[in-house]
Formats: C-alpha cells, structure tokens, sequence
C-alpha cells in the first residue's frame, strides 16, 4: 500500500474534518466507524499513532497500549487510500495529493502546484 509521508497538521485537519462528518451526519455510522478505526498514521520507526477527534490529542501505540504524547513527531506516512477518503469528506478545504497544501475545495487547481483536482 502507497503511503504518503505528511506533516502532523494533515492528520490534525482530517481529524476535524472526521469529527464534523460524524456530529454532521454525512456518512452512515458504519463508514464512520470503519474510517475512525483505520484512522492511523505511522512514524519512520513503525510506531502507530493517531489524534483524538475530540481532543486533538496525539497518541501512540507503546507495548500495545495506546499512551498520551504532547508533540506528535515531524512526519506521519498515511495510507494513500486513507488520505483520499478523508480528503473526500465535506469540508471547505482539501489537502493537496500531490504538494500537501491546504486548499480551498472551490478551486479546481491547487493554488501552489497546479495539481487538477478535477471537476
Ligand atoms: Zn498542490
């Protein structure tokens, strides 16, 4: 599985944009509920970690036991597949596949790399 390689605050905005979908209703509680379990990233030494959707509190997986961080390391490595469907959520901004910039959804080209996010 290709996975992309992202700054903290990535996985800070979708745990946000997961947390609107789940008080907002967009999606059905069981593609909630499978996104919210997947939502994982890993650092470079193969530690899991993931934010709280309330909280927006950094945690990690220690000898198989979720354990509280104040600072999240420089770079988490997602899953290609999870980023797309967190990036696919409803929210005013999107991030970049392609500079991992923050962009307005309502422009169809990233505003920094030109990427197409199509129609
Ligand atoms: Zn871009």
């Amino acid at each position: 599985m290709p996975c992309l390689s992202v700054e903290p605050k990535v996985l800070a905005h979708f745990a946000r944009v997961l947390d609107h979908a789940s008080t907002e209703g967009v999606l059905d509680a069981k593609s909630l509920g499978e996104l919210h379990r997947e939502f994982l990233a890993r650092d470079k030494s193969g530690n899991t970690w993931t934010v709280g959707l309330k909280t927006g509190a950094w945690n990690v997986v220690e000898a198989g036991r979720w354990v509280s961080r104040s600072t999240p390391p420089d770079r988490l490595e997602l899953e290609l597949d999870l980023f797309l469907r967190l990036n696919a959520l409803p929210d005013e901004h999107r991030i970049c596949p392609c500079c991992l910039d923050h962009q307005l959804r309502k422009h169809r080209y990233c505003t920094r790399c030109r990427f197409d996010f199509g129609p």
